[in-house]
């Protein structure tokens, strides 16, 4: 689906991504681990451009969107981005979390876009909330709502950068399940995350990120059982 190359990225004369090659296909999910400061959030924002990089390509249906040519605003709409804090909007309903981004970006009615949205928030379990104000959730909800918002775009790639870490640990598990749940049922999923059981159960690949640069990726038993880098070696045993 997303394939980057090159990739660098620099805060003034700080180099925080250095030449990464990275991609995601159809159907896979990828896991993103490796120590605080890496450059994790910083790759999925330049992935989604909320950050924008300094050099390298970003390839979309065979085409660099970083081109100056390209419409950055309808790749987006392509991308999922479920974030740490959730990032509702918090003067608008459950449902209306769902719709809005339907109705504005995508040009959906009113009424299709809440049946799209309602199909999503059956899915993570929380369409007998419609009418609850973010206020009113818990941080498991909240971010269950955040997942629906996300998937109610139809896009072809979700991004979740750190979903369960502003959560209470009793609320850990219920956004964990729906988002294994969505791996299973096929979907496109970019997943930086510390709960190392959940990338070891559930990745398809898992990449480790160590100072701006992919120090080692490849399936889960490689990475946890047979690491060939001693860095990743170190980062395991002080994270497991
Ligand atoms: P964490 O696990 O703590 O979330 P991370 O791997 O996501 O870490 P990043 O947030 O990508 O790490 O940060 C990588 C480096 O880039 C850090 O040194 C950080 O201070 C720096 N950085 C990130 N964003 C900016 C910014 N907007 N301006 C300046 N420096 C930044
Ligand atoms: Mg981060």
């Amino acid at each position: 689906v997303i394939e980057v190359k090159h990739l660098n990225k620099s805060f003034g004369t700080h180099e925080v991504l250095k030449d990464i090659d990275f991609s995601v296909s159809k159907g896979e999910v990828v896991c993103i681990i490796g120590s605080s400061g890496s450059g994790k959030s910083t790759l999925l924002r330049c992935i989604n451009l909320l950050e924008t990089p300094s050099g390298g390509e970003i390839i979309y249906k065979g085409e660099n969107i970083l081109d100056a040519k390209h419409d950055i605003y309808k790749y987006r709409t392509k991308l999922g981005m479920v974030f740490q804090q959730f990032n509702l909007f918090n003067n608008h309903d459950v449902l209306s979390n769902c719709t809005v981004g339907q109705i504005k970006v995508l040009k959906r009615s009113k009424k299709e876009a809440e049946e799209v949205a309602m199909k999503y928030l059956k899915i993570v379990g929380m369409d007998s909330f419609i009418n609850a104000k973010p206020k009113q959730l818990s941080g498991g909800q909240k971010q269950r709502v955040a997942i629906a918002r996300a998937l109610s775009m139809e896009p072809d790639v979700i991004l979740f950068d750190e979903p369960t870490s502003a959560l209470d640990p009793e609320m850990v598990g219920e956004v964990l399940k729906v988002m294994k749940e969505l791996a299973d049922t096929g979907l496109t999923m970019l997943v930086v995350t510390h709960e190392m059981g959940f990338a070891k159960e559930v990745s398809d690949r898992v990449v480790f990120m160590d100072k701006g640069v992919i120090a080692e990726e490849g399936s889960p038993d490689q990475i946890f059982n047979n690491p060939v880098q001693e860095r990743t070696r170190e980062f395991l045993k002080r994270t497991l």
